[in-house]
């Protein structure tokens, strides 16, 4: 296999197009991708014949619109390339039309009551930044998702108008610093991905993986994560093989899949990709995460996505790497060269700080669902707090700044704004802040709240447009100056100094932050169900229509979907719960016990008459088999009684409070049950046996 040959080769890409399109199709196609121009039925036409020319050469049969609702997951629905002819044979046909716009019958996907199902119909449309790709024998169109209204039913359309917003904004501050060769800026994404391997018989006889994702159920192995000889150990073969084929497939579909690695708990591991435009780096994501699941499958395996598959057990994130650029490859967070770049990177840096601390509630709720709440604040990843990392070296020149004073950095120099060049900020290990949800590393910012199944749509639509908005307040603010030089200086001095409380470069995991974050006033909304309502705020609605990202009524639409998902997943975990206690658990326990009882009539025949060894068991599992039952009933009682919340933030507010906890207590008399009866008539794999099951 060779790298370079296999790379790209199922993507229609540049190269491709090229060589496959007429010039001036080409050229046409071109305007469209960078400037987001209309495309004329008849270039669509040649476009789409010449892709289907190039996908059936490729052994492809079909086509599908690829799109990404609001499951969090891609859907895609297949058409056939055929068409018939008169003399009873196929042609293999795909029109510009078809390539377009597609009306899948997508009723059943969630649209927070946008679209009621007798106005089922949603249109998907090409999405020409993305480009289309081979999948199973299936062209695949990426494609953003919309009612017929026009309202977005999708992650992707807010994404698109995200980067536009950031797009706008950023060219007018650019311009202030003489720059106007800049078409477009984008924001570049490389997001790193957790996940475990397990065996697949072992996740096979877990109902509680199958049907949610976690363990409901399982008491901490003899050897957990303790002696930390997982992290970037050397792959076993079986996880090797496993990662060779995702890295070829992920490489003949354009991922740039860079690093593979053990991760810190056993069976985890992560892969990060080289990053990309936020578009196609989150097209990329979810490529991975599918191509994960499928390939372990192949390979005997099963991939964990969740969040927490394991109490007790590093869970699993995502780090979303976050940057801007230009078009002409200019990474604007990045210190430059020159005097002048120096400010204009500070100016970004502080707009970025402002954005930060000024749109904290709502970068908290990109982060949220009902699996990350189990993994934000639990000393694994960084707390429900948002603050930022800048380090030593940045945080005092912004300090220096803000107190007219010197700072003499390690080349010795004062720092003035517009004057002086920054120092570079190496990306060092040692001085790294793994605690810390947001980070300066050099030349980006990691986001490392989000879960590990997430999309990272959600999280940089907020990023793009928190951004964009101060963007916007500087470039008015700016454009009326007449002193540039001078208003800039007090710009970036006064946004320090009014939104320093955001950065912290201390131990994010340390009980004295979170009174200290409280002291200075930021936010700590510690559940899902805290922190969604802050998206239908009216600070939220402000920003999002002002941008153009969301309309109100999109908002509340998501907003209705998030809260709703976060109490389908803990109803459906506590059914699980509770059909797994009442068919697997209690059965085992009354065969257990019966064997147990067996014991002293077998013991008599011998002429032993010493009971208390089975009196003792029999005595422990009686006791705690009891509290299961209450434990039992109290979850169904508690799932009956959420019937009657009618409201969607009580009744979310319900699942968090009263059902969730049903759970933890039932789940906690269980674990110690596993402790006391026999293996092999324990229905379901210890965590030890899953945890270390991939040889
Ligand atoms: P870590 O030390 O956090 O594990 P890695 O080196 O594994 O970091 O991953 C860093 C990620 O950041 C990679 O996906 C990389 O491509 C990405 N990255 C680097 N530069 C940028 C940038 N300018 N914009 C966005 N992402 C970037
Ligand atoms: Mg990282």
């Amino acid at each position: 296999m060779k790298a370079t040959e296999i790379f790209g080769s199922m993507v229609f890409g540049d190269a491709v197009m090229r060589a496959k399109l007429p010039k001036d199709a080409y050229k046409a196609l071109k305007k469209t991708i960078s400037e987001g121009t209309h495309l004329e039925l008849d270039v669509a036409n040649v476009v789409a014949n010449a892709m289907k020319d190039w996908a059936v050469e490729k052994g492809a049969t079909h086509f599908t619109h690829w799109f990404q609702p609001m499951t969090g997951i891609t859907a895609e629905k297949h058409d056939a390339f055929i068409s018939p002819t008169a003399d009873g044979q196929i042609i293999m046909e795909f029109s510009g039309k078809e390539l377009v716009r597609g009306e899948p019958d997508a009723s059943s996907l969630p649209s927070g009551g946008l679209r009621a199902t007798f106005e089922a119909r949603g249109y998907t449309i090409w999405d020409t930044t993305s480009y289309a790709f081979i999948k199973d024998g299936t062209l695949c169109i990426p494609t953003a998702f919309c009612s017929y209204s026009g309202e977005a039913l999708d992650k992707k359309t807010p994404l698109l108008r995200s980067m536009e917003a950031i797009d706008k904004q950023a060219r007018r501050i650019l311009k202030l610093f003489g720059n106007d060769r800049v078409k477009r800026v984008i924001t570049t994404v490389g997001p790193e991905q957790e996940y475990f391997l397990i065996d697949k018989d072992m996740y096979l006889k877990r109902p509680d993986l199958v049907y949610t994702g976690r363990t409901l159920f399982g008491s901490r192995p003899p050897k957990g994560q303790e002696m930390e000889d997982h992290y970037f150990g050397t792959l076993k073969p079986r996880v090797s093989a496993f990662m060779r084929e995702l890295e070829e497939e992920l490489w003949k579909l354009g991922v740039l899949a860079k690093t593979k690695h053990n991760e810190v708990a056993p069976a985890q591991h992560e892969l990060a990709p080289i990053f990309a435009t936020t578009n196609i780096a989150t097209d990329h994501n979810q490529l991975t995460m599918e191509l994960m699941k499928s390939i372990a499958n192949k390979h005997g395996l099963a991939c964990l996505l969740h969040e927490k598959p394991f109490a007790g057990v590093n869970g699993n994130g995502k780090h979303n790497n976050w940057s801007i650029s230009t078009d002409t490859g200019a990474n604007l967070l990045e210190p430059g060269e020159t005097p002048c770049e120096n400010a204009q990177f500070l100016l970004f840096l502080v707009a970025v700080i402002k954005a930060t601390d000024d749109y904290q509630d709502l970068i908290r709720l990109s982060a949220a669902s009902a699996a990350n709440d189990h993994r934000l604040g639990a000393n694994e990843a960084p707390p429900a707090i948002i603050s930022m990392f800048l380090g030593d070296e940045l945080t005092g020149i912004l300090e220096a700044i803000e107190s007219g004073t010197a700072y003499q950095n390690s080349h010795k120099h004062d720092m003035e704004i517009g004057v002086t060049v920054l120092p570079h900020f190496p990306k060092d290990m040692t001085d790294r802040n793994r605690t810390s949800p947001f980070a300066f590393t050099g030349n980006k910012f990691e986001f490392r709240m989000l879960g590990s199944t997430f999309s990272v749509a959600g999280p940089n639509v907020v990023l793009n447009t928190a951004v964009a908005e101060i963007l916007c307040q500087f470039a008015d603010e700016l454009e009326k100056s007449a002193d540039f030089n001078t208003d800039l200086a007090k710009l970036i001095k006064k946004t320090f100094s009014e939104h320093k409380r955001i950065v912290f470069n201390g131990n994010n995991y340390s009980d004295e932050w979170v009174i200290e974050a409280e002291n200075r006033g930021l936010s700590n909304l510690k559940t899902t169900v805290d922190a969604l309502p802050e998206f239908t705020s009216k600070k939220s609605a402000e920003l999002f229509t002002k941008h153009h990202v969301f309309s109100e009524t999109e908002i509340h639409s998501r907003y209705e979907i998030l809260m709703e998902s976060y109490c389908k997943t803990l109803h459906i975990e506590a059914l699980t719960m509770i059909d797994l206690t009442k068919r697997e658990i209690i059965p085992a326990l009354i065969s257990y016990q019966n064997e147990i009882a067996k014991l002293p009539a077998r013991k008599k025949s011998h002429g032993d008459f010493d009971t208390s060894l089975e009196d003792y068991l029999l005595g422990r599992i009686a006791k705690l088999s009891g509290c299961l039952l209450k434990k039992l009933a109290r979850l169904e009682d508690v799932l009956l009684e959420s019937k009657d919340k009618g409201e969607v933030l009580e009744l979310a507010g319900f699942y968090r409070d009263k059902v969730f906890n049903g759970m933890s207590e039932l789940r906690l008399v269980a674990d110690e049950l596993e402790t006391i009866v026999g293996r092999e008539f324990w229905p379901l794999p210890s965590y030890a046996e899953i945890l270390y099951s991939v040889g």
